[in-house]
């Protein structure tokens, strides 16, 4: 597999100056800030950059509406829109707005989701705490190109500030975002020889490819793709990790050196190469490496590398949410190991951006999986309080041992910060950046539905003004309705997604069936669009149970995975200003075996206001399950399911609900009973 980026790329790569000028001959059309929606989409990289087809349209051309709308503003006044006020690490004493406080990761994090919930809700105070800290990083920038606070001269955080004011850019059209990625890039390309990138940006690296290749189809500055071959150089070898993938078990700490003191004066054993190569969070950002990469390189085996690391790790470390465990580091297929929220934010958006690079329709089966299960589990109704780790098969909450292979005592407590306060200030992006890559432009001048939620999508096609209202109750519901509203009529292509799921899709435009068959996973509709035109679409669902290698039985419909709800009982152990940390306790019988060939009923009610809670589930499943006798609590957590469990008293009926609205459930059952 090639590494280095095209001969003809390297010839023309040149010096920063070469930027500058670049910049000068754009600048003219980006003087004055305008909205998102006026902007025409990109559809292609610049060469010699890879084509790829789709491009994620620009942040804030695609609004939430119904449930997504509603789901937005909970997180919105949750911790979402409020955390500064109630968090100093991202409040006003912010190294991010001239403060003395945290200056490393929060202040970025925070801004990357804060930006994109600000306008996707049109929500005036949202949108002035963003712009703060925006500011002021715009005017922190030296005259040698580097910005940020400070105190901290770090790479890392300012790769996630990088993506933050990519959004910003795309929101607003402001040029002096482009004027300070310039220079700090040329800055970087200088000082990156003498001082390379370290732990954190080393294993992250192709989070700040994606902001230069953001760059460089806006500018067209070859230096660009030199710093993104510098970048690769020194970051770590990922897609040869995968190759011939030797992390099949649950990590130890012995195996990472985390058994060992750290020594003074020398690099801690957590931020050595065998720790952060099996960090989850780390494995989480690298799921976008190989096709990122692959838009530089021109490679296709690149561009494939993602389902190979994919596979690997549902292999050995896959649970039945759509992600591996990872409690820090990457910990088995227990379905009572934890997952950090970190990482489902952050593999939901490497697995955005590898969508618009692979146009792989399995993949947003994906990203629906992680967002429509794993994201909404691991927040409070309110989103004020939310869980560093979440498990599967999760029975109790509490302060204490768990079965986590590097994380501590408050590792799946709801709260502000439990265990370590990353997860506060990283969360944010994981709705809004759903927002954006619902539909996506494609490289034939078309849109692609990519991922299925009420929205309207307000964008440009061929220069005509085209609005798309989605209106649904997916995933609770399979139909969806697309309004098509272009201000003249336009022929283009409009792409649709076939969930892999979908025993049987029905497709009609105006009421007529279509008959075309999905390519890669996509049904392509050529047309010229009128405003009156409407397509609906019609998947088909059986639910079902999904039994792993192990015997383990899981139940699935459509996108949404079900569990078990265990009556739940609260107590607040300290208030944390605004919000509260939380212990669980288990009120209900856990231990039931389900037969994967048991009857299964699917029975619909109202979308409620708060679209994933246990108060009001949109859709329940019924099953036949036989309470077990011996079912051991270890570590605090439910043992693995038992391979063969005793009965102990009749069967009964169950009702499982979506995975993202019990804090206590059980997901993963025995289906053997002795
Ligand atoms: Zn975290």
């Amino acid at each position: 597999m090639a590494y280095s980026i095209s001969r003809r790329a390297l010839l023309r790569a040149t010096t920063a100056s070469a930027a500058l000028a670049g910049l000068a001959k754009l600048a003219p059309l980006h003087a004055a800030p305008r909205a998102a929606p006026e902007a025409a989409p990109l559809t292609q990289n610049r060469a010699p950059l890879a084509p790829q087809p789709f491009q994620p349209l620009p942040t804030g051309a695609i609004k939430p509406a119904g449930w997504l709308r509603r789901q937005l503003e909970i997180q919105a006044r949750g911790m979402g829109g409020r955390l500064d006020e109630t968090w100093p690490d991202v409040g006003a004493n912010s190294g991010w707005l001239g403060g003395t406080g945290e200056s490393w990761e929060r202040g970025p994090y925070f801004l990357d989701g804060l930006l994109p919930l600000a306008w996707q809700l049109d929500d005036p105070a949202l949108k002035a705490k963003a712009q703060r800290f925006v500011e002021w990083t715009l005017a922190s920038q030296r005259p040698d190109g580097m910005f940020g606070p400070a105190s901290n001269d770090d790479w890392w955080p300012r790769m996630v500030m990088l993506k933050a004011l990519t959004q910003y850019h795309e929101l607003t059209g402001d040029p002096r975002v482009l004027r300070l990625m310039t220079a700090y890039f040329a800055h970087q390309l200088k000082a990156l020889p003498a001082r390379p990138l370290k732990d954190w940006g080393k294993f992250r690296w192709q989070d700040q490819v994606v902001s230069v290749i953001w760059l460089y189809n806006r500018t067209g500055d070859a230096s660009l793709l030199e710093l993104a071959a510098l970048l690769k150089r020194q970051g770590y070898n990922w897609q040869g990790l995968f190759a011939d993938y030797p992390y099949r078990t649950k990590t130890s700490k012995q195996a990472i050196g985390l058994d060992k003191p750290d020594v003074p004066g020398e690099v801690p054993e957590g931020l050595k190469d065998p720790a952060l190569s099996v960090h989850g969070v780390n494995n989480a950002q690298a799921l976008k490496v190989s096709p990122v990469w692959s838009v530089v390189s021109g490679d296709a085996a690149d561009r494939a590398a993602i389902q190979r690391q994919l596979g690997a790790l549902d292999r050995y470390h896959g649970l039945p949410i759509g992600i591996y465990s990872a409690d820090e580091h990457l910990a088995g297929r227990s379905p009572s190991q934890g997952v950090e929220l970190c990482a489902i934010v952050e593999a939901m958006y490497s697995l955005e951006q590898s969508l618009a690079i692979t146009g792989d329709a399995g993949l947003a089966d994906r990203i629906e999986r992680l967002a429509y299960n794993a994201l909404p589990a691991t927040f409070t109704d309110d989103m004020w309080a939310h869980q560093y780790d979440q498990q599967p098969n999760q029975v109790q909450c509490v302060h204490g041992p768990g079965p986590w292979t590097t994380n501590g005592p408050e590792a799946n407590m709801f709260g502000l910060e439990p265990h370590f306060g990353c997860c506060t200030a990283n969360f944010h992006q994981g709705w809004p950046k759903l927002t954006t890559h619902l539909w996506m432009a494609s490289a034939d001048g078309g849109l692609a539905a990519t991922l299925y939620a009420p929205c309207t999508v307000q964008t440009r096609v061929s220069d005509v003004p085209v609005i798309l209202q989605q209106e649904t109750d997916y995933p609770f519901r399979h139909a969806v309705t697309i309004a098509v509203k272009p201000e003249r009529p336009v022929t283009f292509p409009i792409r649709l997604r076939i969930p892999g799921w979908s025993e049987q899709t029905t497709i009609r435009v105006n009421g007529r069936a279509l008959v075309d068959q999905p390519h890669q996973g996509f049904v392509r509709i050529e047309r010229e669009w009128r405003t009156g035109d409407r397509i609906e679409l019609a998947f088909a669902s059986r639910p079902r149970a999904a039994v792993t290698s192990e015997g383990w039985t899981s139940f699935e419909d459509g996108a949404l995975v079900f569990a078990l709800p265990i009556d739940e009982t609260w107590t607040k152990v300290r208030q944390r200003g605004l919000t509260a940390d939380w212990e669980i306790r288990p009120a209900s019988r856990w231990a039931f075996a389900v037969k994967p060939d048991t009857a299964i009923e699917r029975i619909e009610r109202p979308v409620g206001p708060v679209p994933f809670s246990r108060r009001s589930p949109p859709v329940v499943l019924t099953a036949e399950a036989v309470p077990i006798a011996e079912w051991p609590l270890v570590d605090g957590a439910a043992s693995p399911p038992p391979a063969a469990a005793k009965r102990s008293g009749s069967g009964r009926k169950i009702v499982l609900l979506p995975y993202g609205a019990p804090k206590l459930r059980i997901t993963a059952f025995p289906s053997r009973v002795l």
